[in-house]
């Protein structure tokens, strides 16, 4: 494994792959990995003859506050389960040169990127999908992976693909777990043992929403109260961003589900915002 840290390399690196006849697949992270990068990695693996990982704690997706000073970092452990994954290159990039001090152009998908995270976080989906194109640009992959978990983010990137007329093929992943159903994230270690204690609630809230829509409920707002007075009983430690039922693609609030629908949260647990999914099926 090639460890590369500056765009001119990783352009060159995959001019001379697609050179020589070789495709590559790109899995962009912010890195301290867990088993849902390595299922994306593993999964990046089989794509492609050549496998580039990012991993950059890109500051332009975070907001005044927010945590990327604090963000974990580990690069060497990172570096060795990249390479137990057959990752060709791991691309390591400076922030400055990534951005130039005078950096002015931004991608956005304003529609897409105004609610559930987009709220909150009203920056974060300009960083991503600017951050995210040049990764496209740099490596000029022919497929990306990305992670359910993430689902505005999969969603926001399929419409920039598509919108730009990107050249690249996007895979989504299933979310990987912990045993007790809560989400894998860098930031899990953010919380203490009592909220880490509470937070498979979360999922939870989800399932229990999923158990309505099967027994026959299909009002968004009754979908949306059940899960909120559980999580009031359940989940005290939690403090809510948001709970929202959207359409998967567009990501337009529902008020009935009668067709593909979304249910997604991000719950506050001390340091920790959490977010998870699920597609709700009738
Ligand atoms: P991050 O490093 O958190 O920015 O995530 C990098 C990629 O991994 C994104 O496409 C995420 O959606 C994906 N990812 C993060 N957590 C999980 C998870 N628990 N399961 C599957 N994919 C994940």
């Amino acid at each position: 494994m090639q460890i590369l840290t500056t765009p001119q390399d990783l352009a060159a690196r995959c001019r001379a792959w697609h050179a020589a006849g070789e495709d590559i697949a790109l899995v962009p992270t912010m890195g301290y990995y867990h088993a849902g990068h390595e299922d994306l990695m593993a999964h990046g693996r089989g794509l492609a003859k050549r496998l580039v990982v990012s991993l950059f704690v890109n500051p332009a997706q975070f907001g005044p506050g927010e945590d990327l000073e604090a963000y974990p970092r580990d690069a060497e452990r990172d570096a060795a389960i990249a390479e137990s994954h057959g990752v060709d290159v791991l691309f390591m990039p400076e922030p400055g040169s990534m951005y130039a001090p005078d950096h002015a152009t931004w991608v956005e998908v304003p529609d897409l990127a105004k609610g559930l995270c987009g709220q909150s976080r009203p920056i974060h989906f300009r960083g991503v999908c600017t951050v995210v194109l040049k990764l496209f640009l740099l490596t000029g992959a022919e497929v990306a992976v990305f992670g359910q978990k993430d689902w505005q983010q999969q969603a926001i990137i399929r419409r920039m693909v598509r919108d730009l007329n990107v050249p690249i093929r996007i895979e989504t992943r299933p979310t990987t777990r912990e045993a007790d159903g809560l989400a894998l994230s860098s930031r899990n270690v953010y919380m203490t043992a009592q909220e880490r204690a509470q937070a498979p609630e979360i999922r939870r809230g989800l399932l229990y929403a999923q158990k309505l829509v099967s027994e026959g409920e299909k009002n968004a707002v009754v979908l949306r109260e059940a899960v909120l007075r559980r999580w009031a009983e359940r989940l005290p430690l939690g403090r809510l961003d948001y709970l929202a039922v959207v359409d998967p693609e567009s990501l337009n609030p529902l008020d009935e589900i009668n067709g593909p629908a979304l249910m997604a949260c991000a719950v506050h647990m001390g340091k920790a915002r959490l977010i998870d999914n699920i597609l709700l099926r009738s």
